[in-house]
């Protein structure tokens, strides 16, 4: 279990909520029947290659994981402690809607969500992979603790939240599979309120109760998360811990249920109560904040200055909207919700 919602997350969720919204629309994806051919065969390799697979390993001696586990030097997961860069975007990420999902356990050390037909889609033209044919999802899983015990991979702030979901996407613009790029990674984390639970995690645990076999992605990849990310290079969380993903990590964390942590570690069997891998050290990379907001300019300045994408805060003096006395769109919303009271 983890607290209420600490400063950091109320200023990412009052960063998105009071965000500009824009209407811009994200560009169709093009070739894509070439694309899913030629990546049909990889999506069976990566199916085996990037979730918690089976094999000798185990979670609880990690000192003696081979590849680049004890080697490599862009490791994951790491722990999130701010941004090294600030970077606003001004397309809309819109993941595909509904997707057909397999759930597969067998042999694996987690509980996975293969697509049946793996879905692609393209991201805006400022972002560092899958701008041009676009990101292909392969699968989804997910990580836990023990019961009782937080078992995110990632940190934020310090903290470990109870578990995280990882979207493994395939980034079509790279042909070289092991690339440093050559798979994005969105990392949803997952905190137990059973007080107020997200819809996605309904939509989850009836996937792993076989009452429904379509992934929304909208309930769990929808805009509120896809609007603020934080980006990093880093490697799979598995052996060979292959260092070929770019990490995106959603800040805003999905409210889950015990119900449904309990339903992952009965479905993860009893060959493991954990499955979440150590902190690795940073290495001086740099972590990138990414959302989706309209730019602004210091009062000092006359005109305002926009800058769309890759605007550094600290370079270009360039601030974002993120309280409400900044932002019109949201006084006009508060207004309309107070007078919608009487
Ligand atoms: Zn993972």
């Amino acid at each position: 279990m983890v607290g209420n919602k600490n400063p950091v997350q109320r200023f990412f969720f009052m960063n998105f909520i009071t965000q500009t919204v824009e209407n811009s629309i994200l560009e169709n994806t093009l070739c894509q029947d070439l694309v899913e051919m030629k990546f049909l065969l990889l999506v069976t390799m990566i199916t085996v290659g990037l979730a918690a697979e089976g094999g000798d390993w185990t979670y609880g001696d990690q000192s003696t994981w081979e590849g680049d586990c004890n080697t490599g030097t862009r490791e994951s997961p790491i722990e999130v402690t701010g941004a090294d860069k600030i970077v606003a975007y001004k397309d809309r990420i819109i993941f595909p809607a509904k997707a057909t999902v397999k759930v597969e356990t067998a042999g694996l050390k987690t509980v996975q969500l293969d697509f049946v037909n793996p879905p692609t889609f393209q991201m805006p033209s400022s972002w560092p992979v899958g701008h041009t044919k676009g990101l292909q999802a392969l699968q989804l899983h997910m990580h836990w603790g023990r019961e009782g015990e937080a078992g995110s991979e990632h940190f934020f702030m310090g903290k470990q939240f109870d578990g995280e979901a990882h979207l493994v996407c395939r980034n079509l613009d790279q042909e070289d599979d092991t690339a440093g790029d050559a798979y994005a990674v969105f990392g949803v984390l997952l905190e137990i309120d059973d007080s107020s639970i997200d819809v996605g995690s309904l939509n989850l645990l009836n996937i792993l109760k076989s009452e429904t076999t379509d992934f929304d992605f909208t309930q769990v990849y929808g805009e509120i998360r896809l609007s603020n990310m934080f980006t990093y290079e880093g490697g799979l969380t598995t052996p060979g811990c292959d260092e070929k993903v770019l990490w995106h990590l959603c800040s805003v964390p999905l409210k889950v249920s015990t119900l449904l942590m309990s339903k992952l570690r009965e479905l993860g069997g009893s060959d493991y109560e954990l499955n979440y891998r150590d902190l690795q050290p940073l290495n001086g990379r740099k972590i990138t904040h990414r959302f989706l907001g309209m730019p602004y300019s210091t009062p000092e300045e006359e005109e305002p200055q926009q800058c769309d994408v890759d605007c550094y805060a600290a370079e270009q003096n360039c601030r974002w909207t993120n309280t409400a006395v900044e932002s019109f769109p949201s006084i006009l919303l508060l207004l309309i919700a107070l007078f919608s009271l009487f």
